[in-house]
């Protein structure tokens, strides 16, 4: 499971790719293709449960047509992210 660990005081937080809230938007692709790459992207906030540091993240996939994760990143900030956030859509 993908953790959150706060910067200050190294306490893990586990998150659950299902308990984020997911938007997803078609990016434009070529003229003549009717399929398109999606993006997701979701984001969180949250105080660290020991030392209540504001924490926070957000996270953007993209999505071939095929249904492929193409590309997974991440911002963090009082925080450090492990571990693989995914959609729960194409798990
Ligand atoms: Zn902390």
């Amino acid at each position: 499971m993908p953790t959150i660990t706060c910067d200050s005081c190294r306490c893990q937080h586990p998150i659950g790719c299902n308990d984020l809230d997911w938007e997803s938007k078609a990016l434009e692709g070529k003229e003549d293709s009717m399929e398109s790459t999606i993006e997701h992207h979701a984001s969180l906030k949250m105080n660290c449960r020991v030392c209540r540091k504001k924490m926070k993240a957000t996270f953007t996939c993209k999505e071939d047509p095929q249904n492929v994760i193409e590309t997974t990143d991440h911002e963090a900030v009082g925080c450090i992210v492990s571990g693989n956030i995914s959609p729960p859509s194409v798990r």
